[in-house]
């Protein structure tokens, strides 16, 4: 049909899904995905309908966070079913080839990637799709927000990330492109020592203060958490490992937030 762009609604893609979140970062490594699993896990957990897609097609994670190593989607009627763990739909570039040749996906085959993850996936009736977006500003973003109406976008940063301003970079990005900014998370904010006191090893509030500056909702602080490192190793997320614990508590408050 002609009507393949999301001004179209009847027509669009994903036209079951009611809100799609965009999770994204300005550079690797701040805790984007960790973030997104976390959020996803504790959406399902308040009771709602929830799918995940790691659109972070060169390094994917999703699968080791959640403990998925071998199982693959089936494919029904030309579409691919998504997995199912802890209560969400998940899809991942890993659970269809080897995590090595992953790493050599670019470019175009990155969007007809994010594409297919779209349109020939048999997403479900959800509350919530949460897309864990690559870092920056890339293909994957603009191909994001091209294909389907995002409803808004979450932005994971460190205190530190802030200072290097990749951050402002992605939120210019969204602006342009007219997505809504949910809210920031500042993650590693803290490490608390055993007699209590917290140490800011990546500098304090450098995420809070630039959500204020930039007019920005301020979700919430996650500190740097062995529990946090651990549940993403192991496939077990701290919400789902240790509930009651500080973390666990903080990644449910920021959820509440969204
Ligand atoms: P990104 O998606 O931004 O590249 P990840 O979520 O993969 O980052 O996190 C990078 C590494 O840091 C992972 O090993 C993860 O378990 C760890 N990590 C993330 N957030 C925290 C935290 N708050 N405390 C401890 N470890 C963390």
């Amino acid at each position: 049909s002609s009507c393949d762009h999301h001004e179209c609604d009847h027509e669009r893609p994903l036209k079951e899904v009611k809100n799609i979140i965009a999770v994204a970062s300005g550079k690797g490594g701040v805790g984007k995905s960790t973030v997104a699993v976390n959020l996803a896990i504790s959406l399902a957990r308040e009771g709602a309908k929830v799918g995940l897609i790691d659109a972070d097609l060169y390094g994917p994670s999703i699968p080791t966070m959640f403990g998925i190593y071998d199982a693959k989607p089936e494919i029904i009627s030309k579409k691919l079913i998504p997995l199912e763990k802890y209560g969400i739909k998940l899809m991942s570039i890993g659970f269809l080839v080897e995590t090595d040749t992953a790493l050599i996906w670019r470019g175009p085959m990155a969007s007809s990637a994010i594409k297919q993850f779209i349109n020939d996936v048999e997403w479900p009736e959800l509350d919530y799709l949460i897309f864990d977006l690559p870092p920056g500003t890339g293909d994957i973003q603009l191909t994001l927000v091209q294909t389907i109406p995002v409803t808004g976008a979450v932005i994971v940063t460190t205190p530190q990330d802030v200072a290097l301003a990749d951050v402002s970079k992605a939120v210019n990005m969204f602006r342009k492109m007219q997505v809504p900014i949910l809210g920031l998370i500042e993650n590693m904010s803290h490490y608390e020592l055993p007699d209590g006191t917290k140490d800011y090893i990546f500098g304090m509030h450098g995420g809070e203060n630039f959500a204020k500056a930039q007019a920005i909702a301020f979700l919430g602080s996650i500190p740097i958490d062995r529990e946090i490192r651990e549940g993403g190793d192991k496939g077990k997320p701290v919400v789902l490992s240790q509930p009651r614990s500080v973390s666990a508590q903080a990644f449910s408050q920021a959820t509440k937030e969204v």
